[in-house]
């Protein structure tokens, strides 16, 4: 076996925590769910604000326990978490010494580091607690925490990501045990895959990414089995993004004001760059012997045979027998999979994603969510990081609007 679920850890308290005894351990103006590149971005630009956020999560936890060592980034070296663009990934590299041309392509624990540096230079409190629930009370929102504190907060942006949304449709291994088949969200200790033989379902980045992940680590076979041509390997280009994140800016409502038509193009075009194309440095690590192709081919049946090895059958009529399965089946949001806002009533949603107004708050007034969540109403871009400082800035208006003003020390 070779894949973990990660549990997360805990530690000290940092909150600004009442010393009494009560309910309410935590009074604050806004809190905010999650310590990942949103989460991050957001309670920077709250606090340049004058805000005193209060972050709850693990920070880049999804980046520590669900990105594999040792994978490489496909964004460039010009995406960060800064609105106000000063703590930037290459302001970080300056900072360090390192040249952007020796960190191309960038490792994920330099973001992770970046980020940890990030929250430094920003100084911001992170309380690295999950939350179990969010509820609407008369005038504000109690949070509960999971060991059982609570804290009480007048708004809340929620940034959950994406892994609450994993999407596995596939029939095929239905009937294997949960132990035999995995999403790519949590497979994260390719190293232990050695002498496995492994079925990828799935053609896009992350099929390919994790393929040349196990064949990294000596894994003994890969198949990759996915229903389309097998998709171009050439260096991504995302400058197209940022004439977009500069309309979402200028115009409020900017994407969801776009004709259906146009707002169809920017998501192909999107999907053509970020899953049509693969990066090239893929390719020498993914050695023919090895990863095996089987481009408009489906998986028809995985059954496990007595001896433990899966038979799996391709619409090809081909036969392979291998020790794991791993789907490479992508996200799709679904907002009711989010534990923490089951209990909060009146949150709508269309095709799983929570309905937002022009400042990414959702029919909950006060409550925010942002990263993967919003792409319905704000456009692809933010499902990447690419989209943060974007959304820390939008954000950060309302907020600044709807809060009362912080108090002014003399
Ligand atoms: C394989 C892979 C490769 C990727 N490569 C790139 C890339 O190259 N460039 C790029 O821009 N993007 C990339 N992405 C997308 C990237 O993951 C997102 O852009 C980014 O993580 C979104 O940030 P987020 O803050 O919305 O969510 P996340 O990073 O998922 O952060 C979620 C946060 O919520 C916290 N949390 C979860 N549950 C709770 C709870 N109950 N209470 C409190 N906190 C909670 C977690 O601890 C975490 O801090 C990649 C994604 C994958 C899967």
């Amino acid at each position: 076996m070779f894949f973990f679920l990660h549990s997360h850890g805990g530690s000290p308290l940092r909150g600004r925590c009442r010393p009494f005894s009560g309910d309410i351990v935590v009074d604050t103006s806004l809190a905010i769910v999650g310590a990942g590149p949103y989460g991050l971005a957001v309670a920077a630009q709250a606090r340049r604000l004058g805000m005193d956020p209060i972050v709850l999560g693990e920070p880049m936890g999804f980046w520590r326990e669900h990105m594999p060592q040792g994978m490489l980034l496909r964004s460039g070296p010009d995406w960060h978490l800064d609105a106000a663009g000063v703590h930037t990934f290459e302001a970080y590299l300056a900072q360090r010494g390192i040249d952007p041309v020796d960190v191309d392509p960038i490792p994920v624990d330099l973001f992770v580091d970046y980020a940890t540096w990030f929250q430094e230079v920003a100084g911001l409190q992170v309380r690295r607690e999950f939350v179990t629930a969010l509820r609407r009370t008369d005038d504000a929102f109690d949070v509960e925490l999971e060991g059982g504190d609570r804290l009480s907060a007048a708004a809340v942006v929620a940034a959950p990501g994406i892994s609450h949304f994993t999407n596995t449709p596939h029939r095929a291994v239905a009937g294997l045990r949960p132990d035999r088949v995995t999403h790519t969200c949590f497979l994260t200790e390719v190293d232990r895959a050695r002498d496995a033989r492994t079925l990828i379902i799935g053609g896009r980045q992350s099929a390919f990414e994790w393929a040349a992940l196990l064949a990294d680590a000596g894994v003994e076979a890969v198949h990759v089995v996915y229903r389309h041509d097998t998709p171009e390997f050439t260096a991504a280009d995302w400058r197209f993004v940022d004439p977009m994140i500069h309309q979402t800016l200028a115009v409020p409502g900017w994407f969801r004001r776009l004709p259906a038509e146009r707002r169809d193009a920017i998501a192909r075009q999107f999907w053509s760059v970020g899953r049509l194309t693969l990066e090239p440095w893929l390719t020498p690590r993914m050695p023919d012997g090895i990863v095996h192709r089987h481009p408009r081919t489906e998986v028809m049946s995985c059954v496990e045979q007595p001896n433990g090895e899966i038979r799996v059958e391709l619409s090809t009529g081909e036969v392979l027998l291998v020790d794991h399965v791993v789907l490479a089946t992508g996200y799709r949001a679904d907002i009711d999979a989010v534990p923490y806002l089951r209990e909060l009533s009146g949150l709508e949603s269309v095709d799983g994603f929570p309905v937002l107004d022009e400042g990414m708050q959702t029919s909950v007034p006060g409550l925010f969510l942002t990263g993967f969540a919003a792409t319905r109403d704000f456009g692809p871009f933010f499902g990447f990081v690419r989209g943060c400082p974007a959304a820390a800035e939008i954000i950060g208006s309302e907020l600044a609007r709807v809060l009362p003003s912080p108090p002014v020390l003399v």
